[in-house]
């Protein structure tokens, strides 16, 4: 059962809103008070997830917005959008967008390389940079940013050797934003979801995610909202001795 009103007149921001964890990250937020910012590429989507807070007593002062994490022009503009709307900074910034395209290593082109480190890994940077200097610059008193790796990132993925190595460059990411940022009490963490089932895993053939599920100790895939969990914990002061973590939400999945 969610802690009511931990982020109580908390400014959050998530990006990749419009989906998956996104989505259940923003719906958890509001329900612990939080104002929610919902930023995803698809507008729509993240439109559609705005009017799923719409219980909340807040409603009227969430906001949806478009943004491509990987265009620093893009966040620098959902930054100053921000800004002007609640005239302060968000203090707590989840970034969930993230895109795969898996092949092969020997298959894999360059392209689909980049596109998809230039999303989960230069946008993490291109986010964290610029919502830091955005809190740094108003003072927050407690900031909080939650990256979201991958348990990939850390033992790797058959087919996914871009995406593993985006999502283990997101945990670098984190960990020296952490001992940067920790001087202006901004604190910095990291998810590292297992096999969540979302958008993103509908992709994945039945068969392996058959042997996927199997490898899970608690014999099960993930959901969104436990994902959401933990970075609702990370968001709210219950973390503020925590910095530059990560946490697995596997299942217990490749654990040890
Ligand atoms: P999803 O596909 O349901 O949602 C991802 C969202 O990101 C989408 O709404 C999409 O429009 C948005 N997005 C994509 N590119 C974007 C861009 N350039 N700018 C802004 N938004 C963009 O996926 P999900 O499963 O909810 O994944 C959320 C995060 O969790 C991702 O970073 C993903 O890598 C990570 N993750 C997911 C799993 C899993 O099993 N689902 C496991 C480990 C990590």
């Amino acid at each position: 059962m969610a802690a009511t009103t931990r982020l109580i007149s908390r400014l959050a921001l998530v990006t990749g809103g419009g989906s998956g964890i996104g989505r259940a990250v923003c719906q958890r937020f509001a329900s612990e008070g939080a104002l929610v910012v919902v930023a995803d590429l698809n507008e729509e989507a993240a439109n559609e997830t705005l009017r799923s807070l719409s219980r909340d007593h807040k409603v009227q002062e969430h906001m949806a917005a478009a943004v491509d994490v990987s265009s620093k022009q893009s966040v620098e503009d959902l930054v100053e959008s921000i800004q002007r709307r609640y005239f302060q900074p968000a203090s707590v910034c989840v970034n969930a967008a993230g895109i795969t395209q898996d092949d092969f290593l020997l298959r894999l082109e360059e392209a689909a390389f980049d596109r998809v480190v230039g999303v989960n890994l230069k946008g993490t940077f291109l986010v964290v940079q610029a919502v830091a200097a955005a809190m740094v610059a108003s003072g927050v008193s407690k900031g909080s940013i939650v990256t979201v790796g991958s348990i990939v990132g850390k033992v790797g993925n058959i087919g996914q050797v871009n995406y593993s190595a985006s999502k283990a460059g997101v945990e670098g990411i984190t960990r020296t934003a952490a001992k940067e940022l920790s001087r202006y009490r901004i604190r910095c963490n990291c998810v590292l979801p297992g096999f969540i089932s979302t958008p993103m895993t509908d992709k994945v053939p039945e068969r392996v995610i058959h042997k996927m599920t199997s490898l899970v100790p608690l014999g099960r895939m993930g959901e969104p909202a436990e994902v959401a969990d933990v970075c609702s914990f990370l968001a709210s002061d219950d973390s503020r001795y925590i910095t530059g973590t990560s946490i697995e939400v596997t299942g217990g999945l490749f654990m040890g």
